[in-house]
């Protein structure tokens, strides 16, 4: 299938590892010119040399910005081109008691996690509207739905991701924009990979171990019963972001190995 992705442009938040990576480089795979970012230039100019060496041919390159912080994403903002395809997955989780949450943490949360797709989008979708044509992605989780008892702050910012997706999406109507949320599972990226390393160290015991327990345990309802890959989320958003995907619009995209036990 010919997914139409060559002459377009794309911004993928937080790009430098996880996810977001994954996306650079199966866009990048299909010939998307990309550009991608992190906090900080050295992992920006690290991750675009190794975007190089993965897909021949790529058009890639990278902002810094660090989505906790305003100015950043203002100087980002002035920095970027035109684009297409706007990939909102720059996310932070941390697992906290409730009680031990303070203030502070409840703002980064949102900044990082909810602002940071809200001040590219508003700069964005204008631009899209005017031009007929666009791709807004929220990478929210299915801990939008499923709030963890663990973090609930983690599980407040992607259920407003899917608020803020669904209701972008209102403004485009009858035009060729779409704007929809993509719903990972537990997936292993650089960050949940660390965290069972981490788990399997401290409890002495294997990292296949430590995931089994997880999803006999914590994720039950779970039906794929181990971690997706992060390949396995990137290759949905590719899709998604398609001219070929024009008659899906604000919708919640599961990619949650089937944990969520509702059809709808
Ligand atoms: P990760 O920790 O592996 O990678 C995070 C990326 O974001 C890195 O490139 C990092 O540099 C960047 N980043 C972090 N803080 C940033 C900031 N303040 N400013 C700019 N960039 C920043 O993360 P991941 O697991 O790949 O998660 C990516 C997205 O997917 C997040 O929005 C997360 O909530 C969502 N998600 C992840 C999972 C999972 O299990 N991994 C599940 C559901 C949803």
């Amino acid at each position: 299938m010919d997914l139409q992705l060559k002459n377009k442009i794309a911004f993928v938040s937080g790009s430098t590892a996880g996810i977001g990576f994954a996306i650079a480089q199966s866009l990048l795979q299909e010939g998307t010119e990309v550009i991608i970012n992190g906090r900080t230039q050295d992992g920006v100019g690290k991750a675009v040399e190794e975007l190089k060496a993965l897909v021949a041919g790529a058009k890639v390159s990278g902002i810094p910005a660090d989505f906790s912080k305003a100015d950043d994403v203002k100087h980002l903002i002035d920095q970027l081109p035109d684009i297409d395809i706007l990939i909102n997955n720059a996310g932070i989780f941390e697992p906290k008691a409730f009680e031990d949450i303070p203030d502070e943490d409840w703002f980064r949360f949102f900044e990082v996690n909810v602002l940071s797709g809200v001040r590219l989008s508003r700069h964005f979708l204008p631009k899209m509207l005017k031009k007929n044509w666009g791709r807004i992605i929220f990478i929210s989780s299915e801990s939008a739905v499923f709030i963890p008892d663990e973090m609930i702050h983690y599980g407040m910012t992607k259920t407003a991701q899917l608020a803020i997706s669904r209701g972008l999406a209102e403004l485009t109507q009858g035009t060729e924009v779409t704007v929809n949320a993509i719903l990972p599972g537990p997936t292993k990226s650089k960050g949940v990979g660390g965290f069972i390393e981490d788990l399997a160290k401290s409890g002495n015991v294997s990292t296949d171990k430590v995931e089994e327990d997880f999803f006999k345990n914590m994720r039950p309802t779970s039906l794929l019963q181990r971690f997706a890959t992060v390949d396995e989320v990137a290759h949905t958003v590719t899709y998604y972001v398609s001219p070929l995907a024009s008659a899906t619009n604000g919708a919640s995209i599961r990619v949650e190995g089937g944990l969520i036990r509702s059809i709808l």
